[in-house]
């Protein structure tokens, strides 16, 4: 019996499941037809986010597809800036503030480009960690007043290069990560004939919470110790630099999730930039680095994918403990620089998966195996089943349990056939059902009942690559919100898990959002057969595309830039179209040249054609067929029987 379930629920108890009010930050909603909807910047303009998914389905770019909203990026970088202007103002702070974009967390030039513009009037500028970004940040950067932070190990060529554009004038600041690199800049300056501006880096004590920890303290990487401070300083004052030294910088890692943190690691660093200051350098910025939040999963609470804080809160942290610290030092203040940048992108891009199939355990074995002649260890399970009411829940699993692994081992001794392992199989996951729907009723749940539902999950099989689209869910066992995008009036019935095309066990998603630490499964809505089911995953604009790698060759994938405009029936369009990464071109990676590998091909089949093991009209077929899928895209083509609606 199926169980009619879509009546008794609405869009707006969808909107509640998944948490859209929590994590979305205004951006995400649920509109009365049952699609998710994005309001990019909170101001009551929507674009319904399937629209653009079959736009970009009748452009040739399907799923898995990366929406990037621009217009959001533009709201993060101008929010950042008005509630630091804010707090300045509130505060009475008499610095400025001058933050930068890290380009690090996103590199690509539509984002880049889009960041720069948005921080035209705040003068906000751009961070780079190596080489390459430095290159990207000199160009892409505008005016004298925007600072360029030069963070990251650093050889003499980067340093010439941050001196290039001082000669250009911009303000370029070399902060030093290890006391070498004072020797190689002293250098370098006597070598160009330009004084470079200089930043120190300095190894706090103060410990965060949350999967950067260990960015600071003793044995971090990047910055100089108390001693080393010293050093440079002395280095410094020989080569008669004084003036150079500008800033005092520290990091104390990403996704900070407790604001306790900030205070603390904001105040120590305070302190070195007024003992430096009074030491006779001009200083003038203090640099705090990353480390501002995104509260992944909602919940406000200093857990790992969330955090504690609000920026607003951040903000007036940041620049309340600096004036306490520097009135009581009487210091100047410095102009505040902060270096967020998840904070910054991951809002304005989500990755749109398709799911195109569903693993389920007992299903699959098939409730018609009645063996011809029944062992005795299927009478047993049967009892089982059908005596629900004589044991416990708790006894009951357990004895399903040592029934099932008997019965494996019965198999592999060669007592047990096919059929009766069938049979045993089939029972013993309807019992897992039965027991699963009681304690639904139930209220206590003792472990082994609640991993129980984790256990009967089914598996959505969604056509993407963890390892491209989703690195940090694998790699730091990061949660991103998850929801369908569409079918949200129906009610979701049935618990899964994710997992992703690749050939590796670890190409999964299951662990999800939740109040209260991590779920094991996301409730969905059954597939139904020839409709495509989409499920969007959010706040994907931080490392997510560049950190993504080419696993079983799963290329970058189709990616769209969508801008709101009233004009437009459904007040949205896309700027920019980028097709993903085709056959031809993820194999070049690898040092295949793909008409190499056409010909090698069409050898072989002009042999078999030879031979007649192939007719010469399906050879030319065959050699066709496999130049075209050179072209082809890298994942899979769903060809969907029947009609496609959604
Ligand atoms: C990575 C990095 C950042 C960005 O940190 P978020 O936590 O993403 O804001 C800032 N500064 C430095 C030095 C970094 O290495």
């Amino acid at each position: 019996m199926k169980i009619k379930a879509a009546s008794a629920w609405s869009a707006a108890q969808s909107e509640e499941f998944y948490g859209f009010k929590r994590w979305g930050a205004n951006h995400f909603s649920v509109d009365s037809e049952g699609f998710v909807q994005v309001q990019p910047l909170a101001d009551g303009r929507t674009v319904r986010l399937m629209d653009v998914v079959d736009e970009a389905t009748s452009m040739g770019l399907k799923a898995p597809l990366v929406i990037r909203m621009q217009d959001t990026l533009r709201h993060r970088v101008t929010q950042l800036n008005e509630v630091f202007r804010k707090a300045i103002k509130d505060e009475g702070y008499k610095g400025d503030y001058r933050g930068v974009f890290p380009i690090k967390v996103n590199q690509l030039r539509e984002v880049v480009d889009e960041v720069v513009s948005a921080g035209k009037d705040f003068n906000y500028g751009l961070e780079a960690g190596s080489k390459p970004e430095l290159m990207i940040a000199l160009a892409m950067h505008e005016g004298g007043q925007r600072l360029i932070i030069c963070n990251g190990y650093k050889d003499k060529d980067y340093m010439r290069l941050a001196l290039l554009g001082r000669k250009l004038g911009k303000k370029v600041i070399i902060v030093i990560e290890q006391l070498s690199e004072v020797d190689s800049i002293i250098e370098i300056s006597k070598e160009t004939g330009v004084k470079p501006m200089i930043g120190f880096r300095v190894k706090l004590q103060t410990r965060g919470e949350g999967k950067w920890a260990m960015s600071t303290g003793d044995n971090a990487k990047f910055g100089l110790n108390t001693a080393e401070i010293l050093f440079a300083v002395e280095k410094l004052r020989a080569a008669k630099m004084q003036q150079c030294l500008r800033l005092v910088h520290f990091h104390i890692g990403s996704q900070v999730p407790n604001i306790i943190t900030i205070k603390a690691a904001v105040t120590e660093a305070a302190r070195f930039y007024c003992q430096l200051a009074k030491m006779g350098f001009p200083m003038g910025y203090l640099d705090v680095g990353g480390g501002l939040g995104i509260d992944y999963d909602g919940s406000r609470t200093n857990f790992e994918s969330s955090m504690n804080y609000t920026v607003g809160e951040y903000a007036r942290d940041v620049v309340f403990n600096i004036r306490e610290i520097c009135e009581a030092s009487g210091v100047k203040v410095p102009d505040i620089v902060t270096e967020s940048g998840r904070a910054v992108a991951a809002p304005h891009s989500m990755l749109v998966v398709e799911v195109f199939e569903r693993i389920n355990k007992h299903e699959s074995l098939g409730k018609q195996h009645q063996p011809k002649s029944r062992h005795k260890i299927v009478d047993d399970l049967a009892v089982l089943l059908k005596n629900k009411a004589r044991l416990g829940r708790l006894e009951r699993f357990h004895d399903a349990l040592q029934k099932k692994e008997e019965a494996f081992s019965l198999f592999n001794l060669g007592y047990l056939d096919l059929e009766n392992r069938a049979a045993a199989e089939q029972i013993f996951w309807q019992i897992c059902e039965q027991i699963d729907k009681e304690s639904d009723k139930a209220g206590y749940q003792p472990e082994e009942l609640h991993d129980l539902k984790k256990l009967l999950a089914d598996q959505y099989v969604c056509n993407f690559s963890v390892f491209q689209s989703l690195l940090d869910s694998w790699a730091l066992k990061q949660l991103f919100p998850i929801t369908p995008l569409h079918r949200l009036k129906e009610k979701p019935t049935v618990n899964a898990v994710l997992v992703d095309i690749t050939c590796d066990s670890d190409g999964k998603v299951d662990r999800f959002i939740d109040l209260q630490d991590v779920k094991d499964y996301m409730t969905l809505h059954p597939l139904k057969p020839g409709q495509p089911y989409y499920l969007g995953i959010y706040l994907t604009g931080a490392y997510q595309d560049i950190m993504g790698d080419l696993h079983n060759l799963f290329g970058r994938v189709n990616e769209v830039h969508v801008f709101l405009e009233d004009d437009e029936p459904n007040g949205y369009y896309i700027e920019e179209a980028l097709a993903g990464s085709r056959v031809s071109e993820v194999i070049e990676g690898v040092q295949y040249q793909w008409e190499e590998l056409c010909r090698k091909i069409k050898q072989q089949i002009d042999h078999a054609t030879k031979k007649d093991l192939i007719k010469p009209r399906e050879g030319v077929r065959l050699v066709e067929f496999y130049e075209a899928q050179m072209q082809a895209k890298t994942y899979l083509n769903i060809e969907q029987n029947g009609k496609r609606k959604r």
